[in-house]
């Protein structure tokens, strides 16, 4: 993991340009910070609300994953452009709200402590017609989009020719995909899903990605899980990231749309 800051470190004028490649140690798998489209400036009126919404979304697409710590704080402030006031009050709310814990010391930061109650099975788990039925034409309308969207996604990352690192964290993102604990499992799938978004090379798309999941979150949360879909979803996940690999962007094309259009199917199901 770089550690390349603990939390703040006065007098450090970090070189704004620099602040991707963390120093020396970049590791794909942990803290890839620089491709996390939620991360993008904040803008408008209400810079407190959009930035507790963004540190939120960060914890429900997996950028941040249980246990793991936030990107130092000043670092997020200069990416995310609010004051570091803001910032600390936005993770204090998330900190009050049992979602944050700060600790102190060399290893310390801001940690996230608990998975948001709304994603993953347990307890409280929704019931995925029901939400599917208070989506409604929403629902279809982001079905839709998201398939164009993330078939067109990755043909673009097919024809980039792509870093040793942006092609490690695809497989590092791709091997974790196949996670099998419910809890977890849709973190991981939509941990890939960014990366291959990241890996067009295009913030925009992977912008316009990472909220598609988002407005499909609770949703694809509370799918069943049933096993042999999980492995038709990892073997297409398997051909997406080898088509991207290989440089062939029709094959990712049409293997991501096969994917999207598997979880369309599931999900328009449930609407009866
Ligand atoms: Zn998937």
């Amino acid at each position: 993991m770089p550690i390349n800051a603990g939390t703040a470190e006065p007098g450090v004028a970090a070189a704004r340009v620099a602040s991707d490649g963390a120093a020396s140690a970049p590791d794909p798998s942990a803290e890839a910070v620089p491709a996390f489209p939620v991360w993008r400036p904040v803008r408008g009126g209400n810079a407190f609300e959009i930035t507790v919404a963004r540190l939120v979304q960060a914890i429900k697409l997996g950028m941040v994953r249980v246990g793991e710590r936030l990107p130092a704080e000043r670092e997020l402030a200069e990416r995310l452009q609010v004051s570091r006031v803001t910032l600390r009050e936005a993770i204090a709310a998330l900190r009050d709200a049992g979602y944050l814990e700060s600790r102190r010391g060399r290893t310390g930061g801001t940690f996230v402590r608990s998975a948001l109650p709304a994603s993953g099975s347990g307890g409280g788990r929704p019931d995925a017609g029901e939400l599917a039925r208070e989506m409604g034409d929403r629902l279809h309308d982001a079905l839709d989009f998201r398939r164009v969207l993330e078939s067109g996604a990755a043909a673009l990352a097919a024809n980039r020719s792509l870093s040793a690192i942006e092609r490690q964290h695809l497989v590092a993102a791709l091997a974790a995909s196949r996670d099998r604990d419910p809890l977890t499992r849709r973190v991981s799938d939509s941990r890939l899903h960014l990366a291959v978004a990241a890996a067009s090379g295009s913030p925009s798309l992977a912008a316009a990605v990472a909220d598609v999941q988002l407005t499909l979150d609770r949703l694809l949360a509370a799918i069943p899980v049933i096993t042999r879909n999980l492995d038709h979803s990892d073997a297409q996940h398997t051909r997406v990231v080898d088509a991207i690999l290989a440089g062939d962007p029709n094959g990712a094309r049409l293997v991501m749309e096969e994917h999207c259009d598997g979880t369309a199917e599931l999900l328009r199901g449930l609407l009866g």
